[in-house]
């Protein structure tokens, strides 16, 4: 019998992708079937989806993605001209789509009934996917199977992110999977969005606590709070500061002040570093959209508590 819900792992493991990205592929029991993100744009990855598809006697008739990021996205082309199945995507994704999924809009195809959910966050264009009867959820870079994601601007926003994952937790903390797009599949998903949401509260408690000890940059808390970490995840970090940084000064709870004199190297390493130094050629252009690397950070800020 066919897999209701099957795992198909593109070739492409690294620091961002953990094991690779995870392609799901849903069988109706009439032979049709749905991929949710088919991965990079990897030929022998799209062949592995194409044989799997003719192993199992289904037809592919809908492509959909998570969001446009060149781990997840770039295959649908090359599947969809392969199988003639149709892409779905957010109204904002800028990857090549067919049809526009809003929240909530349902999607049949045979037995399979699909919901989209709309999950700014990681990315603006961010969906979610809910499987009726399987009660799986596909979260894409909302939710990863182990390690928590990547909330770095311009593509990504704190505050959105957090708001998604409550919903999450509202409306399908009963469903009995998670499907992420990277990690192995979540069997307690109210407890991993309880730890989500957790785990986002006190970071942010962390960066409140470490400006408590007055006016800083963000190198200057990246220092104090990741201190013992991988300095190569600093930048990472500064990017992630920055994030729950625009969300407190937007609820003026922090305040930036511009200083007036150019950034130094040690500052400049940490908010603008050069990616296909740290990570290599082959990783750099996944890393920097991941971490919205072409918001070039040219002006520091000190950042300090709005006094109660
Ligand atoms: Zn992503």
């Amino acid at each position: 019998m066919v897999e209701r819900v099957a795992l198909l792992r593109a070739p492409n493991p690294s620091a961002m992708t953990l094991d690779g990205t995870n392609t799901w592929l849903l069988a109706s029991r009439n032979g049709e079937a749905i991929c949710i993100d088919p991965g990079p744009a990897i030929p022998a990855h799209v062949d592995r989806i194409v044989a799997y598809l003719r192993e199992n006697a289904l037809r592919l008739r809908s492509i959909l993605l998570t969001h446009g990021h060149p781990d997840h996205a770039p295959a649908a082309p090359l599947l969809a001209a392969a199988t003639g199945a149709r892409t779905l995507a957010h109204r904002f994704s800028a990857a090549p789509h067919d049809d526009v999924l809003e929240d909530e809009a349902e999607l049949r195809v045979g037995d399979l009934q699909i919901v989209a959910i709309e999950a700014p966050g990681h990315t603006l264009e961010h969906l979610v996917f809910y499987e009726r009867e399987s009660a799986a959820l596909f979260t894409g870079d909302t939710i990863l199977g182990t390690g928590t994601v990547v909330i770095a601007p311009p593509g990504g926003a704190m505050r959105p992110y957090q708001a998604t994952l409550r919903r999450l937790l509202d409306e399908f903390g009963d469903a009995r999977t998670i499907c992420c797009g990277h990690g192995p599949i979540v069997t307690t998903p109210r407890a991993k969005i309880e730890e989500y949401i957790e785990h986002r509260q006190r970071r942010e408690a962390e960066l409140l606590a470490a400006l408590a000890a007055g006016p800083q940059t963000i190198p200057d808390l990246v220092e104090r709070i990741y201190r013992d970490a991988d300095m190569r995840l600093w930048a990472a970090a500064a990017r992630q500061m920055l994030a729950y940084l625009l969300a407190l000064e937007e609820e003026h709870r922090v305040r930036a002040r511009r200083l007036e004199r150019p950034m130094t190297e040690r500052e400049h390493a940490i908010l603008n570093p050069d990616w296909v130094n740290v990570v290599g050629a082959e990783h750099a252009p996944l890393v920097e959209a991941e971490l919205g690397a072409q918001l070039r950070l040219d002006t520091i800020y000190e950042y300090s508590l709005t006094p109660a």
